[in-house]
């Protein structure tokens, strides 16, 4: 984490997200695989594809900073990844860890829509138009992975859930 300017902030935590995203690439399949419910599984599968782009996006604008890609590890996403894996072995009622599963899904939404969030309001104030336009897509990628899976968890699996009890 470089705090010398707010050019290397903000380069550092574009490298941070960067790394968030790949750990997303190599986490979501398994949790897709452990999610009972059609729908869920498919929002998962199709939030990888669009993690996908994030990661192409980010690389573009890393380049553009003549920055590596490489340089900073997210210890958060590590957590919230291991707060996901943790639910999705759990034994026990199918909806319950469906339940569990969008709930640690949520977290890792909100992490990364906090982070593109802030990227975007510095990449305005940096003037970095080009970031701020690729920030704002992956943003509203973010919000909408987020509000599919309440969408899913209000119409499906907390109903489903809550019965098991
Ligand atoms: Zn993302
Ligand atoms: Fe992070
Ligand atoms: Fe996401």
């Amino acid at each position: 984490m470089n705090a010398s300017s707010m050019l290397d902030l903000y380069a550092s935590e574009i490298q941070d997200m960067y790394n968030a995203e790949k750990q997303l690439i190599k986490a979501l399949p398994k949790i897709a695989k452990a999610a009972s419910s059609e729908s869920l599984s498919n929002a998962i599968l199709s939030h990888l594809e669009e993690t996908q782009g994030h990661v192409r996006r980010l690389e573009m604008i890393l380049k553009d900073l003549h920055k590596k890609p490489g340089g900073e590890k997210c210890e958060a996403m590590e957590g919230l990844i291991a707060e996901g894996d943790e639910v999705a072995n759990a034994e026990g009622d199918d909806a319950v860890r469906d339940a569990g599963i969008i709930l640690a899904a949520q977290k890792v939404e909100h992490y990364e829509i906090a982070g593109y969030g802030t990227l975007c309001v510095f990449a305005k104030l940096l003037g970095r138009k080009e970031d701020h336009r690729l920030l704002g897509e992956i943003l509203a990628e973010e919000k909408n992975a987020d509000s599919g899976l309440t969408r899913i968890a209000e119409s499906e699996i907390n109903v489903e859930a809550a019965a098991s009890s």
